[in-house]
């Protein structure tokens, strides 16, 4: 686990945002050699035990002590017994007989008056482990964007009880209400539930969340950091119930008593611990069944042939599975999720039990209460635990934390991190990231050796329990691809991060929206408003989704336009809420999306005024995206050049005239070539500007772009046959990039009918399955089939990081969402249903 890899950080971190360094310079590592699987040793000598049940019995038992992992050292003094091993010892005394390495466990670290955790800060330099939240910032903000994804996923709840399991210092759940602080509905919506067993750590808590208490109660505060309400309970059990439900447990589980198993010439025995005749406490093997067989015998019904067969040692933790149920139960009937990291595994755990004390591995038996205590978490039983105690559950994962706090966009925030920083900070910063997200030692790493940070980001696992309702929570919905993530680390380790400097201010913005993309509907959704008999019908289908409130108060009966309207404001609504979190260049970037709209704008006005159209009729139909201020004056321009003076000059579609003022008249011929022309300048101008922010974003752009420009090049073709535009006008309006440019707009501009375009699109691989779709003479399917590549490519843009791609196809795949939920609505209301497939692009 971290706390035994991640031992260098010495000193209790400070926020980055101030200018002084946030991490003290690591100390020595006094374990990074040490082999990371604590596998016994698979020595076959044997020698006699007897355990302390069979001594009783009068009967002398063989045990094989030798495949014991850990044991115990004898050759120490005897030193007076701690208050814990007197009373460990008479528990084993009065017992008669050898107790469990799970009650031994339990003991050791959550006994009332001794337990390991119960009477100090057990983190940091001065303690003996340190966790993620103490290494990094970022691990709690990251766990605050899941959450806030998770929230919205739940349809933003007025009230949520965040409950947190073992919260230790509390650094987490500072982080995540820091990191959250712009959601304010979020943060208003929290109930804190702190559970936590000890005492002295819950005080820690109280102080660092800046808790002030209410009336007399200590288990009753609030917390200043964001006027939330905290409380303290010992169990999960005492948390109030019936409230939507966030659980966070983060290290929590691997401090979960196990039981630990043996197989044996005898069948499995259970490994017992019990005190020798020097007065030690020692390992010993049950004689005969144990209770804890029970859950043995569940866990191996969860394992596969294979697993089983190679089963020496099986480690199980019948705790563990009791609290998922209690969690999977909770969750099932009150709404929510919870999310679990941990150090574990994805199959059945054998031997991993470990004690460390002060940053060192030592005997589990030795001068216990002083060191912690921490096993493998065994995610499949959790996993089966949770779906066997409640059907409204759904569990995701387990990925790795790497692959979790990658897709969550961390990669973002340590680069806006890295903007505001000195050397020293950075230094920091970059070895706090390898540590959550790299696997093994930091390549970069330059300083001494023994100080190189050992990335954990591959053993530790992240899992989601999530109500049936919810939907699939992020980042599960797709796994990023491994190539990629690996080809990023890889530029961490050849320009020492120089690669992730890509100028962006917006990483944590650049989180939400991965997290919105989990909104999007599915295509569960899209049968289910299939089913709708009437607009009421698809308004109570959308309540839960993100619309529902935009929907809420529009009374019966609904037309398709008011659905289409409000669910274009929500979009907007979410597009200004992106702008005004945005920096430079992320906010040209944003800008640059609704360029089109303007244009398209600009078109509608000034052809319905040609066509004597009332203005106010004509603005209320304009998309609001490409509202700009002067735009009613528009209708008052009589020809090219007015247009351009009076109106356009002042917008960002200026530059992009001067190609229009070739000609004169505002006839429709004319304006449709000027809103090509605009749109031709605008593609290129876009192009231009993703190309200079490098990287990712123009990688990915560039062929986003690309498709756009292509795309259009074979709608003016068509649209153009059989009019008078002339060849060389048609190829002006094409734009001069994309897969088809130049040789495929010689082509293009010269095509006569619709069969010709086919054949000029054949050639080119990317469009092939697009036009093989198309029957010789007919063009219908054709826009459906270039939105579905659209749809596609724009999906793929989030399986890559560090880029803007992702608030481009964001904003596209919601625009799509509108249009498939137009077409499904105008077929419910004009009861023609059937068709309703024709047009409707599904997403996932
Ligand atoms: N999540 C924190 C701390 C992990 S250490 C972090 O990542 O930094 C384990 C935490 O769980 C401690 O706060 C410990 O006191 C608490 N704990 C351990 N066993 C517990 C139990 N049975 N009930 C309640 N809290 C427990």
């Amino acid at each position: 686990m971290l706390r035994r890899l991640l031992t260098q950080t010495s000193s209790p971190r400070r926020l980055l945002s101030s200018k002084t360094p946030f991490f003290s310079k690591p100390s020595l590592s006094p374990f990074s050699s040490l082999p990371s699987s604590p596998d016994p040793p698979s020595s076959a000598s044997s020698h006699v035990e007897e355990s302390g049940s069979a001594a009783a019995a009068g009967t002398t038992i063989s045990v094989d002590r030798s495949a014991l992992f850990n044991p115990p050292d004898h050759s120490h003094e005897p030193t007076p017994d701690s208050e814990l091993v007197k009373h460990l010892k008479s528990v084993i005394k009065f017992r008669g007989g050898p107790i469990s390495v799970a009650e031994y466990m339990e003991e050791v670290l959550t006994n009332p008056i001794s337990g390991y955790y119960m009477n100090r800060d057990v983190f940091g330099a001065q303690g003996d482990f340190i966790t993620s939240p103490e290494v990094s910032q970022m691990f709690g903000e990251m766990i605050g964007v899941w959450t806030v994804c998770l929230w919205e996923q739940m349809g933003k709840p007025e009230r949520v009880n965040l409950i947190e399991l073992g919260p230790g210092r509390g650094t987490l759940m500072v982080d995540l209400l820091r990191g959250t602080s712009k959601f304010r509905n979020f943060t208003e919506s929290l109930h804190i539930h702190l559970v936590e067993c000890s005492p002295a750590l819950q005080k820690i808590q109280h102080q660092n969340l800046k808790c002030t208490d209410e009336s007399s109660s200590e288990k009753k505060a609030v917390s200043s950091l964001a006027g939330t309400p905290v409380h303290w309970h010992a169990t999960l059990e005492e948390v109030p119930s019936g409230v939507p439900t966030i659980i966070i447990a983060h290290e929590f589980y691997d401090a979960l008593p196990v039981h630990q198993f043996q197989k044996t010439p005898r069948g499995w025995c259970e490994k017992m611990v019990d005190v020798g005749e020097d007065s030690q406490f020692r390992f010993v093997l049950s004689p005969q069944p144990t209770p804890a067989a029970l859950y043995l015998v569940k866990r191996c019904t969860w394992a596969t042939p294979e697993e089983k067969e190679k089963l020496e040692h099986v480690e199980i933790s019948p705790k563990s599975m009791d609290l998922t149920q209690e969690i999977a139960k909770r969750i099932g009937s009150d709404g929510g999720g919870a999310l679990i990291i941990d150090y574990g595994k994805d199959v059945i755990v054998s031997d991993s039990l470990q004690a460390i004390r002060e940053h060192k591995f030592v005997n589990i038996l030795d001068d216990p209460g002083s060191a912690d205590l921490s096993a493998y978490v065994d995610f499949p039983s959790i996993k089966h635990s949770a779906e066997e105690a409640s059907e409204n559950v759904t569990v995701h994962g387990p990925m790795t934390q790497s692959q979790f706090l990658g897709s969550l966009g961390i990669n973002f925030r340590v680069d806006a991190l890295l903007q505001n920083c000195d050397d020293e900070q950075a230094e920091s910063l970059r070895s706090g990231y390898w540590r959550l997200v790299g696997d093994g030692e930091a390549p970069f790493w330059e300083g001494p050796d023994e100080q190189t940070p050992i990335g954990m980001g591959e053993r530790y696992l992240a899992m989601a329990i999530v109500n049936r309702n919810q939907g699939t929570p992020a980042p599960f919905q797709s796994l990023p691809c491994q190539s990629l993530r690996s080809e990023y680390l890889l530029k961490g380790r050849m320009y020492g991060f120089e690669a992730l400097t890509f100028n962006i201010h917006g990483g944590y913005l650049e989180a939400i929206v991965r997290g919105h993309r989990a909104g999007l509907l599915t295509t569960a959704d899209y049968n289910n408003l299939c089913q709708c008999e009437n607009l009421d019908d698809i308004k109570m289908h959308l309540s839960a989704t993100k619309y529902g409130s935009y929907l809420q108060n529009e009374p019966s009966p609904l037309h398709t336009t008011t659905i289409v309207e409000k669910c274009t404001l929500k979009l907007v609504d979410d597009y200004k809420h992106m702008l005004c979190q945005a920096t430079e260049p992320m906010s040209t970037f944003l800008e640059y999306i609704r360029y089109g709209h303007m244009i398209d704008n600009v078109v509608l006005i000034v052809t319905g005024t040609l066509h004597e159209r009332d203005v106010q009729e004509l603005i209320e139909k304009c998309h609001p995206l490409g509202m700009f201020d002067s735009i009613a004056t528009l209708a008052v321009a009589q020809n090219m050049r007015e247009l351009y003076r009076l109106v356009l000059v002042d917008t960002p579609l200026a530059p992009y005239f001067s190609e229009c003022l070739t000609s004169e008249d505002l006839d429709d011929m004319n304006i449709e070539i000027m809103r090509n022309t605009l749109y031709k300048a605008y593609l290129e101008d876009f192009y231009k500007f993703c190309q200079k922010l490098g990287g990712a974003t123009s990688e990915i752009m560039s062929d986003l772009l690309a498709f756009e420009a292509d795309r259009r090049a074979v709608n003016i073709t068509i649209n153009s046959i059989g009019t008078e535009l002339t060849r060389e006008d048609r190829k002006k309006l094409y734009s001069n990039f994309g897969l088809l440019y130049p040789y495929g707009h010689e082509e293009l501009a010269i095509c006569e009918d619709i069969d010709q375009v086919r054949g000029v699109m054949e050639k080119y691989p990317p469009y092939q399955a697009i036009f093989s779709k198309m029957s010789y003479g007919e063009s219908q399917m054709l826009d459906k089939a270039f939105y579905e590549e659209e749809v596609r490519r724009l999906c793929l843009a989030f399986e890559q990081q560090f880029h803007y791609g992702v608030f481009f196809a964001y904003m596209r795949l919601r625009e799509q969402e509108i249009r498939n939920l137009m077409w499904i609505s105008e077929c419910v209301a004009q009861n023609q249903k059937s068709r309703i497939h024709d047009s409707v692009v599904y997403m996932f």
